[in-house]
């Protein structure tokens, strides 16, 4: 019998998710489908309900559904009860169990371009569920300080102390209190800045040839704080390679074998 597997979220019509997996399906000969399946916040209790009854295989989970999913798994996996937010779930026979493959998704192409995380020092925006998962990321692999800057700064208060339970040196900033200076080996945007074609939200001279500028926002592909980045000669990492980092652990959690990484980028890639 066909395996259906799904992202729900809201909106969802714009996911590159489905292009990412039925790619690598054709590719491997894999007898499975992929959707997306808009869930409005407030139905996440039925449209639950009815994957299971359709008897899905596994689902993705994107906003606003993050968090408010953890009610409804029976199961969490380490990553996820600690981030305390889930973007992928299996099923079992009725049984869900919850990962978190952003984290991991994230560090991937930090790892791949053989970049040393450990006593780095970490700007950080954002202090929202994508944020969460970026700094158990920066904790796992022993960065020396984070500074937490947001909008909303309570919620960057609030993030940072959840970093320090967590045994790193962690500080709140608003935007306005960042240093114009470049300290910081990584800078990270978290934030939803740039989807819209916002202006980079970072002081130039934050950035410089030695800084690690990534923005986790994929669309489009070239915001202005990456444009900006480029002119100041920083490494770039982009938001999609992210978002195929966390697909392609989705992918080896659901099927068990390794995930055909190169065909999943094209078709990420195609969709732009
Ligand atoms: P979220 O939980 O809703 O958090 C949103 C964050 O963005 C909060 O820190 C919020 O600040 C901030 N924000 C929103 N609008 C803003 C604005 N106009 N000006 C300044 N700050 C603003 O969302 P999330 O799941 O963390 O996702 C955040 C971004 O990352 C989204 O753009 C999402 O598409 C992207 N993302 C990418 C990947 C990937 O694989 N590349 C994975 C996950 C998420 P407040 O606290 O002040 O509201």
């Amino acid at each position: 019998m066909t395996k259906t597997f799904a992202v729900i979220g809201d909106p969802i019509n714009h996911s590159l998710s489905p292009n990412i997996h039925n790619a690598a399906f054709r590719e491997l000969g894999l007898d499975c489908t992929y959707i997306a399946y808009r869930i409005p916040k407030g139905e996440l209790a039925a449209g639950v309900e009815s994957l299971k009854s359709i008897k899905i295989s596994g689902f993705n989970v994107t906003i606003p559904h993050k968090v408010e999913m953890l009610k409804y798994l029976d199961e969490t996996d380490g990553n996820c009860k600690l981030i305390g937010a889930t973007n992928t779930v299996s099923n079992d026979n009725g049984k869900l169990k919850g990962y978190n493959t952003d984290m991991d998704g994230f560090l991937d192409p930090i790892k791949k371009r053989n970049i040393t995380v450990k006593d780095s020092n970490v700007l950080l925006l954002g202090a929202g569920g994508a944020a969460r998962a970026i700094v158990v990321a920066f904790i796992k692999e022993k960065a020396a300080k984070i500074t937490i800057v947001n909008r909303t700064k309570e919620n960057a208060i609030k993030l940072a102390q959840f970093a320090q339970k967590l045994g790193i040196d962690a500080i709140a900033k608003s935007f306005q209190e960042i240093d114009a200076s470049p300290k910081h080996k990584f800078i990270v945007n978290a934030t939803s800045i740039g989807l819209k074609n916002e202006p980079s939200p970072i002081p130039k001279a934050c950035i410089n040839k030695d800084t690690v500028v990534y923005d986790i926002v994929y669309m489009p592909m070239n915001t202005d704080l990456v444009v900006q980045a480029k002119k100041n000669g920083a490494t770039i990492i982009y938001g999609y390679e992210m978002l195929l980092g966390q697909a392609v652990r989705s992918f080896e959690i659901w099927h068990g074998i390794d995930a055909p990484y190169n065909t999943m980028k094209k078709a990420l890639l195609g969709g732009f």
